[in-house]
């Protein structure tokens, strides 16, 4: 009976995480998947979410369903990041917002939106993306094409060709950026380049579809946000995807946020009760407890501030971390640029080593990274960074 079904060979940077946890090497880095591991190589719970979860913890209060849309205050935390306090559009009651299952349910959702309300929109994701982009969208029979994006010969955004493929795209026609810390390449476009990018939308009508998994651990809050707000201002009709997995370090929780900017209240209230409709077809409503913790972080002033400090500590201690390799690697290498390394923005560096170097530097040295040569720089620290980067120079010499 099911002998048909195909075999599912399984999910290359999750499978990676399993193969490398089997690995008996003690020298091991795992550089794979994309975790903020700390200083010490651990994976933090932030001090205000321990300070939220002891005020969970210590209220008896019953744990009903949630509302299809989630937690009010986590709809509100969400559209205070993206748009910025006091936004015009939310003030305008222009926003349908809904708590989501992680960044990645946000996506299926508006993936599903999309299928449903824009049948015969096209998807174009950013080539190379994040690998479940795809699955996401043609998932939710939607046809998702690739528009030029990253150049590996010269490690940097491939800016006039991206912008005139999106000329040849038709109306309503989705494209899927990232407004920051691009993944897999940490490769941004300039504010002067979103600029031109949003024009090209807006002159052909397409839809902007914003995925933002890492708000924070680029610039900061605001200036990660910068396409989002723009893309508002101009009124175009923006599709935006979040996630705290990792600005929140709270991965296992699911927390995200799909919001759909329109241009009248009364668009927006339609559109809020179809994302209702089909999160109570698909799951029904979202889980509770990384919505109190969202909730009570984000809208308590003081815990705010300290989470802002928390989240800029960990991207500080990447932009070191970037530093500090890209030192090594000049040092022993100064015929090769790795500047690139630190023009990167966010968790991940493509560093452009081959399938076959990123297979070495895994059989050799027990340092595993994703085989298109991404790099989780957040796994490094003062313990593996020498080792990393003297096995890099091995098998880049
Ligand atoms: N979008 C991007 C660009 C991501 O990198 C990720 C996480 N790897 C997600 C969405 C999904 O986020 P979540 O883990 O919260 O589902």
């Amino acid at each position: 009976m099911f002998e048909r079904i195909d075999y599912y060979a399984g999910d290359p940077i999750l499978g990676l995480m399993d193969k490398f946890l089997a690995d008996p090497n003690p020298n091991k880095v795992n550089l794979g998947i994309g975790i903020y591991y700390d200083a010490s190589g651990k994976m933090p719970v932030l001090d205000c979410v321990k300070i939220a979860e002891q005020r969970i913890a210590e209220s008896t209060a019953p744990r009903p369903y949630l509302p299809m849309a989630g937690l009010p205050g986590h709809r509100q935390a969400c559209q205070e990041l993206l748009f910025g306090k006091n936004a015009q559009a939310v003030q305008e009651n222009r926003v349908a917002t809904i708590a989501t299952i992680g960044g990645s349910g946000a996506l299926k959702v508006g993936a599903e939106f999309i299928h449903q309300w824009f049948p015969q929109s096209k998807c174009y994701v950013s080539d190379p993306t994040w690998g479940n982009h795809i699955a996401i969208f043609a998932g939710s029979d939607i046809e998702v094409g690739t528009y030029p994006y990253y150049d590996s010969a010269s490690n940097s955004v491939k800016f006039d060709e991206m912008v005139s493929f999106f000329s040849t795209l038709n109306r309503n026609d989705v494209v899927l950026l990232h407004p920051c810390c691009h993944n897999p390449t940490g490769m941004d476009l300039t504010q002067a380049q979103w600029d031109t990018v949003l024009e090209v939308i807006q002159k052909h009508e397409l839809i902007p579809f914003m995925d933002i998994a890492y708000q924070g651990f680029g610039e900061d809050i605001d200036s990660d946000a910068y396409a989002i707000r723009k893309a508002v201002d101009m009124g175009l009709p923006v599709f935006v995807s979040n996630s705290f997995s990792k600005n929140l370090s709270l991965y296992g929780e699911r927390v995200g946020g799909l919001s759909i900017v329109c241009p009248t209240p009364d668009e927006a209230v339609r559109v809020f009760g179809q994302l209702n409709f089909l999160v109570r077809s698909i799951y029904s409503s979202p889980p509770s407890h990384g919505g109190y913790v969202v909730d009570i972080v984000m809208n308590d002033e003081a815990l705010h501030q300290q989470w802002m400090g928390e989240v800029y500590g960990m991207r500080d201690r990447i932009k070191a971390m970037r530093l500090a390799l890209k030192s090594v690697l000049e040092a022993k290498l100064p015929e090769r640029n790795f500047d690139y390394i630190t023009r990167q923005n966010g968790m991940f560096s493509f560093t452009g080593l081959t399938p076959e170097q990123v297979a070495r530097l895994q059989s050799e040295f027990g340092i595993y990274m994703i085989s298109n040569s991404r790099m989780c720089v957040a796994g490094l620290n003062a313990s593996n960074i020498d080792y990393v980067a003297n096995a890099m120079v091995e098998v880049l010499k």
